[in-house]
């Protein structure tokens, strides 16, 4: 249900030229870019307030982009030649520039190389858009919740949940994936999209933190340590470094949350994650440093480079007594130590699923769309962009970057075919 009755088409357009469906992060770009050319743009979006998903993003700071970029920051089960190709169009420079100058939103770069809003509030992100979307012109409904999208034979016909109906030469489908599902997200694009004719690959949680029944972690709940993780299947699949943390439930941080689409997709079954414990920088030779010999207790030797509660967890995990010396460690209790400091196995039980997943892996393939276009090689005037698409970035704001590049493209792409047409005036 809309808050108001839905505007109809401008005097002089039988449908809407451009509809965007759904108004988080890709389809405010959209509507921005579309609009900007001239021509009339109706946004649809189910909640009251959009932009929640970047309210709540980067810890309420919202990571609002990388500090550099190529495409094997991406994840996809299709070409990264078209990854790159689509992150092209947009390079991260400019995109960059658009926040900062355009938007009027200053950043900063954290050593991390992401980018925040120097103001540290996503809020300001999410005014500056909406600003943009109205200085841009687009007409953009909240409250106005999609129930349908079907072709016809002069475009298409939108049912709205409370039965209306609006019609549009354009269709861009913004509508995001299935994460974090009280932002809005259930996945009804996908719907659309399979009805419609379009592949949807299987999808699955990414960027999530993952579980174990292994109650013995549970005692290192709490506990943030950098580590290098690898994942196998069974050769090496993917490796990664950063901080991972112990939560009641399993492993997350950073490195887990990388790591996470390795074992969550479908085709992740039988994928295994080890970790070397690194917070020396990974520089220890365990092997040798443990082989030293003389009367210090091996939890101490460990606890000299791992936080105290992680030492005794692996003396436990290699069952051998913390207070067992040096020089009277046996091989097979070295080997065995060794073995958990730089490949301990996590004993990983499934994830936390879309409740607490960042993004949605899988989805509708890129090659089902032109690149340069995003405009759909099945459905003649549908665009999709953002989420919805097989492509999924690391973390540290490629998600973002994916949403706001994809979002312009498809935009313009959009705008500019209506403006060729001389769109569907009357
Ligand atoms: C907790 C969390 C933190 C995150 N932090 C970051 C970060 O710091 N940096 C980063 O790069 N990425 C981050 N992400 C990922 C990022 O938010 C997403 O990649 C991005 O929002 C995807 O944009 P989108 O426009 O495709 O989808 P969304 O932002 O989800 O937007 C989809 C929109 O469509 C609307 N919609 C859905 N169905 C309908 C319908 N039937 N009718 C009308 N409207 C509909 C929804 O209400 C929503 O507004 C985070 C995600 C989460 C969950």
């Amino acid at each position: 249900m809309s808050d108001r009755p839905l505007p109809p088409p401008p005097d002089g357009h039988p449908r809407w030229p451009v509809v965007v469906v759904g108004a988080g992060a890709a389809g405010m770009m959209t509507a921005i870019h579309a609009a900007r050319t001239g021509v009339p743009v109706l946004a649809l979006e189910s909640a009251r307030k959009p932009g929640a998903k970047i309210k709540v993003s980067g810890g309420g700071r919202c990571n609002v982009l990388p500090s550099a970029v190529d495409e094997g920051d991406f994840h996809t089960e299709g070409s990264t030649k078209a990854v790159r190709k689509v992150l092209r169009s947009w390079p991260l420079e400019d995109v960059t520039g658009f926040f900062a100058d355009d938007l009027g939103i200053p950043l900063k770069v954290e050593d991390t190389g992401k980018v925040f809003p120097v103001s540290d509030r996503s809020g300001d992100v999410v005014s500056a858009l909406l600003r943009a979307v109205d200085r841009a012109g687009a007409t953009l409904a909240t409250a106005a919740t999609v129930a349908d999208v079907v072709r016809g034979v002069d475009g298409f016909t939108i049912t709205m949940a409370d039965g209306g109906t609006v019609d549009a030469d354009r269709v861009v489908l913004t509508t995001g994936g299935l994460s974090l599902p009280k932002t809005g997200s259930d996945g009804a694009g996908y719907r659309w999209a399979r009805a419609l004719g379009h592949t949807v690959l299987p999808r699955y949680p990414a960027l999530v933190p993952l579980l174990t029944d292994a109650g013995s972690w549970d005692r290192l709940a709490g506990l943030a340590v950098p580590a290098r993780l690898t994942a196998r299947a069974p050769k090496v699949v993917w490796e990664g470094e950063g901080d991972l943390l112990v939560t009641h439930r399993g492993f997350s941080g950073p490195v887990v949350l990388d790591a996470s689409h390795r074992v969550a997709a479908p085709w992740g079954s039988g994928t295994t994650l080890t970790a070397a414990w690194t917070p020396d920088g990974g520089t220890t030779d365990w092997d040798a440093h443990l082989q030293q010999g003389g009367p210090r207790p091996v939890a101490a030797v460990l606890r000299d480079t791992l936080p105290r509660r992680l030492a005794d967890h692996l003396c436990g995990l290699a069952d051998v007594d913390p207070s067992t010396t040096l020089g009277a460690l046996r091989r097979e209790d070295r080997k065995r130590l060794v073995t958990l400091l730089e490949a301990c196995p996590l004993p990983v039980t499934g994830t936390e699923g879309y409740r607490t997943a960042e993004v949605t892996g899988g989805g509708v393939p890129l090659a089902e769309m032109s690149t340069t276009t995003l405009e759909s090689r099945v459905v003649p005037g549908l665009h999709l962009a953002g989420e919805i698409i097989d492509v999924t970035g690391r973390l540290g704001g490629y998600n973002f970057l994916w949403a706001w590049v994809t979002g312009r493209l498809a935009g313009v792409a959009a705008a500019e075919t209506m403006t060729d047409a001389g769109s569907a005036t009357g």
